[in-house]
């Protein structure tokens, strides 16, 4: 238990894409990152995935990095926290299994409904993943059929394969915008859902931690494309990771932000060093911060 009034630290919170960021975009690998991840399990500095993935798969991703803190996932639409990971039940969480869950939208069976009532018209020009098998999946990406599964498995929202030119495509945008759908343009489908987005989930959470530990946090935010910008803009330190097939987002934040040097994995440990690892005070942004950090329980 905190005593209120005493040594009021800082504590950090890591929010970190998955693809491209800590999985390497063509072999999704994290091995270059798990040294630093250990160093920082060893400090209590929690790590929350905040991607585009589904429950299934990062249900399966967390067991593979061996993360038991709380994720977020499509694209912000929805928190996963581990029962127990707080020593109090969230406001506004609902109960689903092992987990407390916090939602920011609608059902997928809302947005499915939408798409079928007003999109008729364009439905030569878009192919949804409701309509796509696990083989055709895998055509347009590079998941193995076994992560195709499990990314098929959407409970907020509906990724298309856009197939029409970009005249009708805006005027699609344009409709969806019309009935209160939101589209977000990812690297290889357009989502039609909530107005949702990784940095309002990012907040919320990190609300959360304050309240639960009694203390200040500071949330130091990691991605390598543009739908991480809100999360990049909300951060109290943007780490943007450098991408092997498209250049840095242009990001606009009056907080710190740094650049790696390094691909993916590689750039996020690089990084993670700089800010909050490294021992020398010139080079290190954080390493006080990290160093003056209690342990934290149960996280
Ligand atoms: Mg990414």
């Amino acid at each position: 238990m905190m005593i209120k009034g005493h040594d009021m630290t800082t504590k950090p919170l890591i929010f970190t894409d998955i693809d491209g960021t800590l999985l390497d975009h063509f072999d999704y690998s994290f091995s270059d990152a798990i040294e630093v991840i250990e160093a920082l399990n060893e400090r209590h500095i929690p790590i929350i995935a905040n991607t585009s993935k589904t429950f299934a798969e990062m249900e399966k991703l967390q067991q593979t990095f061996g993360f038991n803190s709380p994720f977020i996932s499509e694209n912000g639409a929805v928190i996963y926290i581990p029962i127990g990971y707080f020593s109090q039940q969230p406001q506004d969480t609902l109960t689903q299994g092992y987990y407390w869950v916090k939602e920011f939208c609608q059902p997928r069976q809302y947005w499915l409904e939408l798409l079928h009532q007003h999109a008729q018209a364009f439905n030569d020009n878009f192919i949804g993943f409701s309509s796509l098998s696990v083989e055709e999946l895998c055509e347009v990406t590079d998941l193995s059929p076994d992560n195709a599964t499990l990314a098929l498995v959407r409970h907020y929202g509906e990724p298309l394969l856009w197939q029409g030119d970009d005249v009708s495509k805006q005027a699609f945008i344009e409709l969806m915008a019309s009935v209160g759908a939101h589209t977000l343009q990812g690297g290889r489908f357009l989502h039609v859902g909530g107005d949702t987005d990784k940095g309002k989930a990012m907040q919320w959470l990190a609300a959360v931690y304050a309240e639960q530990y009694g203390t200040l946090v500071s949330t130091i935010a990691l991605g390598d494309s543009g739908n991480d910008n809100a999360m990049l803009e909300a951060a109290d330190i943007a780490i943007q990771i450098k991408s092997p097939v498209h250049p840095f987002p242009l990001l606009t934040t009056k907080n710190p932000s740094i650049k790696s040097s390094e691909y993916g994995p590689k750039g996020w440990a690089e990084c993670i060093k700089q800010t909050l690892l490294s021992s020398s005070e010139t080079s290190s942004v954080l390493a006080e911060l990290a160093v003056s950090q209690p342990s934290f329980g149960g996280a």
